[in-house]
């Protein structure tokens, strides 16, 4: 088996396919029939997937559609009502460490007295005791994180003094401290200018080439571009493991006529199944 060098990161190895085999990727995160209820409100009916290895899937669906939750449900922040959600082929609680998550609606203030660098390091505390000072290799791990987004120049600033598209990026630094193999993202388009973002989604191009990435998103037509899987989800989940969803299924999802959402919609995302 031959050893490739990590592109991101060229101290890390990754293993590579002898030519001419067959690579089956990794499942990721299998959800199998999963349903949330909120005080006895239904958020998820019945939702399954799968996310495997490289993957870069985008989220779309109505507000109050259940997105969030959806993540949060893989986070093992919320617990599901019924249903079984696994990650790595394993129970969830084993393998939660290996996921960086970055939430919706994350901003500071221009005056919000903590340093990027402060931001990006804190996503270590889950490895240590809180009143433990970070050690040498937490710190390493930030400047990797850091050097990956592209902002290790701005790590002394405050994060409030940074444009929305570089805290994003500080805060996917922050969720990359930890071999992360999963990368969750919370409409991270929200605060980064229409400028920023095809550096952004560049990013993310990169980053995907070592870990899976699902992505949150209002914006049907930057989603429908940049990533390569799109599900749709308002309480129930369409997803065909592809971004060529049925109209039908979109219509379902947000219960209004595709035309009036697509709106500069690249075709092939609304291609008819044959
Ligand atoms: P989305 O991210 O697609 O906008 P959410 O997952 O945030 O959707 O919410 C799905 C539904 O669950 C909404 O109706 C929302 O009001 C409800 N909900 C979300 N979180 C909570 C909570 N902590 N308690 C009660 N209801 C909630
Ligand atoms: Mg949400």
């Amino acid at each position: 088996m031959s050893i490739a060098r990590n592109r991101l990161n060229p101290s890390r190895t990754t293993k590579a396919s002898l030519p001419g085999s067959v690579h089956t990727p990794a499942e990721v995160v299998t959800l199998s029939h999963v349903s949330v209820d909120y005080e006895g409100i239904p958020a998820l009916d019945d939702v399954s997937l799968t996310i495997y290895e490289n993957d870069f899937v985008g989220i779309i669906g109505p507000n109050g559609g259940g997105k969030s939750t959806l993540l949060k449900v893989i986070l093992g922040l919320v617990t599901p009502r019924k249903g079984e959600v696994q990650l790595w082929g394993q129970p969830l609680q084993k393998a939660t460490q290996r996921i960086g998550y970055v939430p919706q609606h994350t901003s500071f203030d221009r005056d919000f007295p903590i340093t990027v660098w402060n931001v990006v390091l804190m996503g270590r505390l889950s490895h240590r005791h809180m009143l433990h000072s970070y050690n040498a290799s937490d710190k390493a791990k930030a400047m990797e994180a850091l050097e990956t987004v592209g902002i290790a120049e701005l790590r002394k600033r405050p994060i409030g003094s940074l444009s929305g598209g570089q805290q994003q990026r500080a805060f996917i630094a922050r969720a990359l401290v930890h071999d992360t193999a999963l990368l969750l993202l919370d409409e991270p388009m929200a605060n980064v200018d229409s400028n920023a973002q095809d550096e952004f989604y560049s990013l993310l191009s990169r980053l995907r080439r070592q870990m899976a990435i699902m992505m949150v998103s209002h914006d049907l037509t930057a989603i429908s571009v940049n990533v390569d899987k799109v599900a749709c989800l308002n309480k129930t989940l369409y997803y065909h493991g592809s971004k060529e969803i049925p109209p039908s299924d979109i219509e379902a999802a947000y219960g209004c006529p595709v035309e009036l959402l697509a709106h500069g919609m690249p075709h092939r995302v609304l291609r008819k199944h044959d």
